[in-house]
């Protein structure tokens, strides 16, 4: 039997239990094959089945228009914080990087070894404990890009509207939130994520990017690196991640049937409501990192009293089954991932567990 833990790391992170049994059921041989997923030419038609069905399954789940090309790389999302200027941060252009966390500073470090790039707005001064208001991100309508983090992984603070950016693209890194709530596509001019959040496991990135931008991409750079050599390629220019991407689509199969974004989007809301009403209700027992207005649904932070009662929280929740409520290494305190795959059961199993660890210790 299984050993039976409630799993709320930041990535990679829970998958769904259907999913992996599913995938179990298929492991050895796939749909009357003879042999694994994995085992396949990447250029047979079972396999193209595989990789045109999940992105699809985007396509459908996202609602990304028509003048968008889907694509499935490999490199995570710190591969794109290279890729992205690379492609786009045009000589005599600058880009501007709004400032939210850890993430965004290593995608401004990127643009900085390729070309000229700026802070946009920054809320480095507060730690990072909400998000830029969007009447401060400040960039010229020459700018070759927008770069904005959706949501912060390690502060627990997500944007809930989007700037409007006007003729400048506006480019997110959504790793850690894509297809937990619905967006507007049209308002980006790309959308990319590392998969080992909510859409997979590791070793897959989305990139949703809109086909004019590749048209008028740089050139100058290796076919490996630029986004037209993969979207002329259907993301098969070279060997794929291909188990990976199966994973994918079943994920994506999964969330289909879980009633689409909307729905999953009400479940994220009432998870992360559980925990953030105990971190509320405690008087101050538990301190949320970030300010209200500013809060993640995916990334729950927040620290106790002192140093010696978060290592006992810790650990006491270690031996209660819930794994990966440690925060991030760079800032410590508590941080429990919320992700659409974490059951509704595993967040009241948390929230239960924080008023009895409060009701025995404050
Ligand atoms: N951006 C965000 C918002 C992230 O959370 C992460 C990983 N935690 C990354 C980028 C880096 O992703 P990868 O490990 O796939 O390169």
């Amino acid at each position: 039997s299984q050993k039976s833990v409630y799993n709320f790391n930041a990535g990679p992170s829970a998958l769904p239990r259907e999913v992996l049994e599913k995938a179990q059921k298929e492991l050895v041989d796939f749909k009357n094959s003879g042999m694994s997923i994995m085992e396949m030419s990447h250029r047979s038609a079972a396999y193209e089945e595989v990789h045109n069905q999940a992105i699809q399954r985007l396509r459908s789940l996202f609602a990304i228009p028509e003048n968008y090309e889907v694509l499935l790389l490999q490199g995570g999302a710190s591969l794109q914080f290279a890729m992205i200027p690379m492609n786009f941060l045009t000589s005599g252009k600058k880009a501007g990087y709004i400032m939210s966390g850890a993430w965004s500073d290593k995608a401004l470090k990127e643009g900085k070894t390729i070309g000229d790039v700026f802070e946009a707005a920054s809320t480095k001064e507060t730690n990072y404990n909400r998000v830029p208001s969007l009447a401060d991100i400040q960039f010229d309508d020459k700018d070759a890009y927008v770069h904005i983090t959706s949501n912060n992984t390690i502060f627990g603070t997500q944007f809930q509207e989007f700037p409007d950016t006007g003729d400048v693209p506006l480019i997110a890194d959504m790793s850690s939130d894509i297809l937990s709530r619905p967006i507007d596509v049209s308002k980006f001019g790309m959308i990319y994520a590392g998969a080992q959040k909510n859409l997979g496991p590791s070793g897959v990135t989305v990139a949703i990017i809109r086909k004019d931008l590749l048209e008028n991409a740089n050139v100058e750079i290796p076919a490996i690196l630029k986004y037209s050599t993969h979207s002329t390629n259907n993301s098969l220019y070279n060997t794929p991640p291909s188990f990976g991407i199966y994973m994918l689509g079943e994920v994506l199969g999964w969330m289909e049937q879980q009633g689409g974004l909307e729905q999953i989007a009400k479940n994220n809301e009432a998870k992360a409501t559980l925990i953030y009403d105990v971190i509320d209700e405690s008087n101050g027992f538990y301190t949320g990192h970030a300010e209200k207005d500013s809060r993640s649904l995916m990334n729950i932070t927040f620290r106790l009293a002192d140093e010696q009662l978060e290592k006992q929280f810790l650990q006491e929740a270690k031996e209660a089954g819930f794994v990966g409520l440690n925060g991030h290494r760079s800032v410590g305190g508590c941080r429990a991932s919320a992700y659409n795959a974490v059951p509704f059961a595993a967040c009241q199993a948390l929230q239960q567990f924080m008023l009895n660890f409060q009701a025995k210790n404050q």
